[in-house]
């Protein structure tokens, strides 16, 4: 949706962009919450996160639930021309009076107010998100609910770090806001966008690049100073 020629030089041509620093907090706080959910999954416990936001859900209990939350495994579909399309989801609660799964996102910042996914930035890319995750498990025959769910938690940075413990140690803290996102999800585009990236992975052209994107305007640049003989790559 993005850039049609990163996607095909990463996805057929094998060349990856650079790497950047692994986001470790938000990897953190994406084990922790799994962690809380798990810790009720399988009971009929209702998380107080659930009752303080009206939610009669439970966290769906699946023998593959690993595997669907596993980043290289993830819930997948063959599309007709056998290309394997998969995507991770971070949780799947369920409904307790409908039976519909719920698909809900992570995420994490450190921001002053309420996170939200319709103030540009990332959002538009997180609703795709769902909606793909959405369609990716109604693809597996799942009935699916078209509310998702992003949780957010916000990093508090008005107050002090250490507490202090009573066999007189300290222990860091940080404090984090929950903000719960209902999303309503459509995801009538996705079948063609597959379609689509499907024809650019298997098409023997380099596509088009986006529009606006500072890394190929930085490369481009470069380019133009080597042309030019100003620049020596060693
Ligand atoms: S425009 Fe950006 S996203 Fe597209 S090929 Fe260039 S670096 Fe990749």
């Amino acid at each position: 949706m993005r850039c049609p020629r990163c996607f095909y030089l990463q996805r057929t041509l094998k060349i990856s962009p650079p790497s950047f620093p692994p986001l470790t907090l938000a990897i953190a706080t994406d084990a922790l919450l799994k962690n809380e959910f798990d810790a009720i999954r399988g009971t009929d416990e209702m998380h107080p996160l659930w009752v303080e936001h009206g939610l009669n859900v439970r966290a769906f209990e699946h023998p593959d639930i690993d595997k669907w939350r596993h980043n290289f495994t993830g819930m997948q579909t063959t599309h007709k021309s056998g290309v394997l399309i998969y995507g991770a989801v971070d949780d799947v609660w369920q409904d307790r009076d409908t039976g519909e799964l719920i698909i809900v996102d992570y995420k994490s910042t450190s921001k002053q107010g309420d996170p939200s996914i319709d103030e540009g930035g990332w959002g538009d890319s997180y609703k795709r998100q769902m909606e793909i995750y959405q369609w990716l498990f109604r693809q597996a025959g799942h009935t699916v609910s078209n509310t998702g769910y992003f949780l957010y938690v916000n990093g508090l940075k008005d107050r002090v770090f250490y507490d202090r413990l009573e066999d007189g140690s300290i222990d860091g803290v940080m404090r984090f806001k929950t903000t719960m996102i209902a999303y309503e999800g459509n995801d009538d585009w996705v079948e063609g966008a597959v379609d689509r990236a499907v024809e650019c992975f298997l098409g023997d052209q380099i596509p088009e690049s986006g529009e606006g994107c500072e890394l190929c305007t930085h490369m481009n640049k470069r380019m133009e100073l080597m042309l030019d003989g100003l620049l020596r790559d060693t």
